[in-house]
């Protein structure tokens, strides 16, 4: 039986990249080598780094004044390495409060200076984003989650903000055209539409970095990583090889713009049918609704448990919502489907 691939994250990746994943954990390039016993300083793999690099560049658009690396500890390291190496202790960061995981970033700033929340969606247990608040402008730069996975919420809009914006894109990037030029700083663990877990891709602009007066730790430092082309210890080479095929196809596939209307496409197919279904319901503001963690719940609680033995009788995986909220949640990233 067909599996049709919901889960959350880790998640799908496009058949042809684990095919070519597999092969090169075999043989790599025809080498007679695998590509995880081979020195992450030889020339193979330094071209597998290289083109990482660019395909990123290349996606986002970053021209010089950006910087690019792939880091390790996950996004969660990203949540105490952003104030660490962007915020002095008597300066102020701007934090949006929508959910788990912006929770978990505020908590780490806190760490290294002054955090302002400065907009919330708590009281309505983060099933909408919060609009129109104010950003002081003395402001170091103001953090958002792009897109909420545990909620189903994603700004289709980002706020309006003076400073820097510096986005956790785990759960959408490179899933939609982005314009970085409000953007200071992007961070997203790979495991959702990148590749495996075990790698992070970080991109900040050069003018965002040499601020801070805290002695940095040589790995916690974006500098050292950024100088030596992700290269100053081991990286994680596996990971950051199926991140290559994946921005590969990414590219074959038209790039963001036509991703983005393949995602586009998916979300509504499944939104429409929770909206004219009245065994369902949606459970998110219209206009934050995520086009890759769809949450919804059927209409009589009753139902889910048969719901979800529907699905598992039919090859349909990981639909069931994040163990913090309940109910249902069909994540759709890149690599899914239209057919799914
Ligand atoms: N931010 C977001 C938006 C996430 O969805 C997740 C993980 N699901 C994280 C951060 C944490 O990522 P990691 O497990 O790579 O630390």
């Amino acid at each position: 039986m067909k599996k049709h691939n919901f889960s959350a994250g880790p998640a799908i990746l496009p058949a042809s990249v684990l095919q070519q994943a597999a092969e090169a954990v075999r043989d790599f390039n025809g080498s007679g080598l695998s590509l995880i016993e081979i020195s992450h300083r030889g020339k193979a793999f330094e071209a597998v780094m290289d083109e990482s690099h660019a395909l990123v560049r290349e996606l986002f658009g970053l021209d010089d004044q950006w910087e690019v690396a792939f880091l390790t500890g996950g996004a969660s390291s990203q949540f105490f390495m952003v104030p660490m190496n962007l915020l002095n202790e008597d300066e102020t960061a701007a934090y949006t409060d929508t959910g788990v995981w912006a929770n978990r970033a505020i908590k780490e700033a806190k760490l290294f200076g002054n955090v302002e929340v400065v907009a919330s969606s708590k009281d309505q247990n983060y099933t909408f984003l919060p609009k129109n608040f104010a950003v002081q402008s003395n402001a170091r730069y103001l953090h958002i989650t792009t897109n909420n996975t545990i909620y189903g919420t994603q700004w289709q809009e980002i706020p309006h903000s003076s400073v820097p914006i510096v986005a956790d894109m785990s759960s959408d990037i490179f899933s939609r055209p982005v314009d970085v030029s409000p953007y200071g700083l992007i961070y997203a663990g790979a495991q959702k539409n990148i590749g495996p877990a075990g790698v992070t891709l970080v991109c900040v602009r050069k003018d965002m970095l040499g601020h801070v007066r805290r002695t940095l730790p040589t790995m916690l430092d974006y500098r050292t990583h950024i100088k030596d082309g992700s290269m100053y210890n081991t990286p994680p080479v596996f990971p950051i090889y199926v991140c290559m095929l994946t921005l590969r196809w990414i590219k074959e596939m038209g790039g963001l713009k036509a991703i983005g209307e393949r995602n586009e496409r998916k979300a509504q197919t499944l939104y429409a049918e929770i909206d004219r279904n009245p065994l369902f319901k949606g459970t998110v503001a219209a206009e934050d609704r995520s086009r890759m963690n769809v949450n919804f719940l059927t209409a009589d609680p009753a139902h889910e448990s048969a719901f979800l033995k529907i699905c598992a009788d039919n090859g349909i995986e990981g639909v069931k919502g994040h163990r913090s909220v309940g109910g249902l949640r069909a994540s759709l990233y890149n690599a899914l489907e239209q057919e799914s």
